[in-house]
């Protein structure tokens, strides 16, 4: 369902119609082969570039378009329109250029911001096999030897790591502070000692890059450390702040998407009686409620971004906004796989694939259980 927001800018609504078409013309038509293959879409990549669509927060003295933080979730909403996986790849660039821009120096931005927006990948590795919603129990290691860092440990579940030119990597550079032990790096992928391990294969979102990383005595330069030693955590932190409303603008994508499949259903399927299902009620109801979420989904999510916009505090609706927009997009896939029937739960409808990928945004960038936590905080400390 297309719909014009009059709050949005001309430029913003064209950014919008932009991303909009790409998504029809490159990735609609593809979108349920590159599930069922799960193979990484890496030849499109540079179609968004192309497009102009590519590292959409990098400023614009560092190469990249520089667009607002709406803007940037319009773009992630038609993504995840079309496909959650490849919605994901490209947050994952989003998030490797975020703690860039939060902590890193001129010549960071230069080097490392250059690399991203002539088409090479980003990565952000944070979870290990025993570190996901506590990161604070990190076990890779950096420890400083003469002017450089020589990283050890594993992670996983690392989106697009598999192919990522640059990665910001969280390490313990002193284990004995727990969560202020935390510091992050920058890592290419040419560094010796960086391997690629075991590929993930996943219940959603296939054709994104999902991997093991193993980081064999990697040596980086002391000027690699991200922000100050010590303060990888509050990075993380802040960095997560500004991914988890663009995770949400996926989730909103997933949900409309189910809804537009749901309401061509209703009109067109005939009951017993040779009339369209969305004329019983009870169906006609349930296309409300559903289209219901997904609009107060999209609010909260625009809500987040335009205190973040304003430069105001924005951690609380950011937790919002994630929550309830992935929790929507799970609920409306699965209302659409259940308004559909038996074509609905078959691989012959979309319907299905939208609702095994809106699971995953329940998950990453901090499950929703640790959103409340957060939004729960905020409420009880201030
Ligand atoms: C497809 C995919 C891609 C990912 N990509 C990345 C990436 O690019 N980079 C990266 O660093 N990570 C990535 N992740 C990891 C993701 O961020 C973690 O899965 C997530 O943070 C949860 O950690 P966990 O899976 O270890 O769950 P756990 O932390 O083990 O949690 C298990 C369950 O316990 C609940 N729980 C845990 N602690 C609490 C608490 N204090 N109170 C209440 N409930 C709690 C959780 O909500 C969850 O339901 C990815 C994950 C997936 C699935």
């Amino acid at each position: 369902m297309i719909m014009v927001d009059m709050s949005l800018t001309p430029e913003q609504q064209r950014i919008q119609q932009l991303a909009r078409e790409f998504t029809a013309q490159h990735i609609l038509p593809v979108d349920r082969e590159w599930d069922e293959k799960g193979e990484f879409h890496e030849f499109i990549l540079e179609e968004v570039k192309k497009a102009g669509l590519n590292c959409m927060a990098v400023p614009q003295e560092y190469g990249g378009p520089g667009y607002d933080a709406v803007t940037q979730s319009l773009v992630a909403e038609e993504w995840g329109y079309g496909c959650a996986a490849f919605a994901t790849t490209l947050g994952g660039n989003g998030l490797s250029s975020y703690p860039l821009a939060i902590a890193g120096t001129d010549e960071q931005k230069r080097l490392y911001y250059g690399r991203l927006v002539n088409g090479g990948m980003g990565g952000f590795a944070l979870t290990e096999p025993g570190a996901g919603s506590d990161a604070g129990a990190c076990a890779t290691i950096a420890k400083l030897d003469g002017d450089e860092w020589i990283i050890n440990g594993t992670k996983c579940f690392a989106t697009t790591c598999g192919y990522a030119d640059i990665m910001v990597i969280f390490a313990s550079t002193d284990p004995s502070k727990g969560v202020k032990g935390l510091s992050a790096f920058i890592v290419e992928k040419e560094r010796e000692g960086v391997v690629v391990g075991a590929v993930e294969h996943k219940m959603g979102i296939r054709s994104s890059n999902t991997v093991e990383l193993l980081l064999k005595n990697v040596r980086v330069p002391k000027s690699h450390l991200l922000g100050k030693e010590g303060e990888g955590m509050k990075l993380a932190m802040k960095t997560l702040d500004m991914a988890r409303p663009i995770v949400a603008s996926l989730a909103v994508g997933v949900g409309r998407r189910a809804l537009d499949e749901a309401v061509k259903y209703a009109k067109e399927y005939l009951d017993i009686n040779g009339k369209p299902i969305g004329q019983h009620q009870a169906v006609a109801f349930k296309l409300a409620d559903m289209a219901t979420r997904v609009e107060a989904a999209r609010q909260l999510v625009r809500n987040a971004l335009r205190l973040k916009d304003a430069g105001v505090p924005y951690t609380k609706e950011a937790a919002m906004a994630k929550t309830f927009a992935t929790d929507a997009a799970m609920r409306v896939t699965a209302d659409a796989v259940e308004l559909m029937g038996q074509y609905g739960y078959s691989r012959d409808s979309v319907v299905e694939k939208l609702m095994r990928d809106a699971k995953v945004t329940q998950i990453y960038e901090g499950t929703n259980q640790v959103q409340r936590i957060v939004i729960s905080g905020i409420l009880l400390n201030s």
